[in-house]
């Protein structure tokens, strides 16, 4: 069931209308399958955790049993299908999956998958939470249909197209001199700390939200505001922003209805931590906090 995948993912936005070249691919044994059962991923049962990718000859019931299917593009030199099976009653029971396959969440296992396959789960997952949230028109209420390989559901009611959507978020790790800042949401699991995070607003620069984001949750004015990097946090529909900013005081007003804790650990602290914990290396708050540590 496991397919060999080295190379990368082309999205080939430009091939999304050629519907006889996505039937046609539809139909090749070539074509890999990425079966996904409401928001949970299938990963191989074995020593390593690897992407269950269905190549075109093991797909054909698969394929009958999606209740959708979004053309994700071009993986290798193979066309690559996402296959919703979440009205599947026992989707483990498959006879193609049975046996081969356990089902688990990327936010957990992303990081142990290989970097492409990670990617092309990420994007199935995000793309299929979206169709099933999305049956019906914001606008008008009449059922929507999927068009261009599924990455637009049309309200034929009002000609109106609705497209995937992606909620743009801020994380900023706040840092003043040998310490940065943690924070704690309620809920979280004991001892977990991480990276502020807040969601952009409408007519919002990313910068002006990094900033209010901060005092808003924190109390705390920051400046040198700078761009670290971006990682697609699909659960469901987030684009995280990183930034690293400068606090200009050490004292921090926690806003508690967001926040359960927060406060300034030392370098030496988060890199030994006690007691606490800190994200996992899928997500892009761990990569801000090791940035950090590894500044002179
Ligand atoms: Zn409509």
């Amino acid at each position: 069931v496991i397919a060999e995948v080295t190379e990368r993912l082309d999205r080939a936005a430009h091939l999304r209308r050629d519907t006889d070249r996505l039937m046609a691919a539809l139909d090749s044994p070539k074509t890999l399958f990425v079966p996904v059962y409401r928001d949970q991923n299938f990963v191989a049962t074995g020593a390593e955790v690897r992407a269950v990718l269905v190549p075109g000859d093991r797909a054909a019931t698969l394929i009958d049993a999606a209740s959708e299917i979004v053309w994700l593009g071009i993986v290798g030199d193979k066309n690559c299908f996402a296959l919703d099976l979440s009205n599947l009653p026992e989707p483990l029971e498959h006879p193609t999956l049975a046996g081969l396959a356990a089902l688990a969440d990327l936010r957990f296992v992303g990081g142990l998958l290989p970097a492409l396959e990670a990617d092309v789960l990420v994007y199935a997952r995000g793309m299929l939470n979206w169709h099933r949230r999305h049956h019906f028109c914001s606008s008008c209420g009449q059922p929507t249909k999927p068009r261009e390989g599924g990455h637009v559901r049309f309200c034929e009611a009002e000609d109106y197209k609705h497209f995937p959507r992606t909620d743009p978020a801020v994380m900023v790790i706040v840092c003043r001199g040998d310490k940065c800042v943690l924070a704690r949401q309620p809920g979280w699991p004991k001892g977990f700390y991480a990276v502020n995070a807040g969601f952009i607003e409408p007519g919002e620069s990313v910068e002006d939200a990094a900033i209010r984001e901060v005092k808003e949750e924190l109390g705390l004015d920051v400046g040198d505001l700078r761009y670290f990097r971006s990682q697609p946090w699909p659960f469901p529909s987030s684009l995280m922003l990183g930034f690293r900013a400068e606090a200009a005081s050490d004292e921090i007003h926690v806003d508690r209805e967001e926040l359960e804790d927060a406060r300034w650990f030392s370098r030496d602290e988060v890199r030994n931590p006690v007691g606490f914990a800190t994200p996992p290396p899928y997500s892009l708050a761990h990569h801000l906090i090791r940035a950090f540590l590894e500044e002179k």
